[in-house]
């Protein structure tokens, strides 16, 4: 169990077959504003693969770009929307098809309003992670080793909680409409990307 840092793209070979785990960490919120810093993937077998891109990174990362583009490989996310654009807007990829543990949650666990990571985490797997370094400066020239734990974590516990969420959704037998939400979150990236960040493509309100 090892946490590794590269810089500007994954090393060949780095991940074992089968679905991975992806998070991002960017300046901020406000995606075409605020750069992308790093892309977090694992294959879940233990191991977390941080790749950092610098100021002024053109983005030119083959090796991470075909793992993320690969249509075989499920990508599991927490909140896959954000993630979606940074890696659609900064890359160029569409990294789908998708997985996303929010959604999965708000579909089964209707008893609660908690649907963050660390909410998540505590309760379907035990564990503890820490959100302190979330809004910290992911283009410092070093990252620290608490941003670095911190990256690592966000990636580190989706694997098995995905394994679970699957086992939820067909016992509330949602699991058909939770597939057409993760099918439509490319789309929901794009319409966030072109202009229609917080409003509801779907509601009668005209804007
Ligand atoms: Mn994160």
């Amino acid at each position: 169990m090892a946490v590794h840092l590269h810089e500007e793209d994954l090393p060949e070979g780095a991940l074992a077959p089968g679905p991975v785990a992806v998070d991002t960490e960017t300046m901020g919120l406000i995606t075409p504003r605020d750069r992308l810093c790093l892309v977090q993937i694992s294959d879940g077998q233990g191991d977390e693969h941080l790749v950092r891109f610098g100021p002024g990174s053109e983005f030119n990362a083959p090796n991470l770009k075909a793992v993320l583009a690969d249509p075989a490989r499920l990508k599991l996310y927490h909140f896959a929307r954000f993630d979606l654009a940074a890696i659609e807007h900064y890359l160029g990829t569409c990294a789908a098809p998708v997985f996303c543990t929010k959604i999965a949650s708000k579909l089964v666990r209707t008893y609660t309003d908690r649907h963050g990571l660390k909410d998540l985490v505590r309760e379907l797997l035990g564990k503890e992670v820490s959100k302190q370094q979330q809004s910290s400066d992911w283009g410092a020239a070093e990252l620290s080793d608490a941003q670095k734990e911190y990256a690592a974590s966000d990636v580190r516990y989706l694997h098995a909680m995905h394994e679970i969420l699957v086992e939820r959704l067909a016992r509330e037998n949602r699991t058909e409409l939770a597939q057409a939400c993760f099918d439509f979150l490319p789309a929901r990236a794009r319409l966030d990307l072109a202009g229609w960040p917080e409003h509801d493509i779907f509601s009668h309100e005209a804007a």
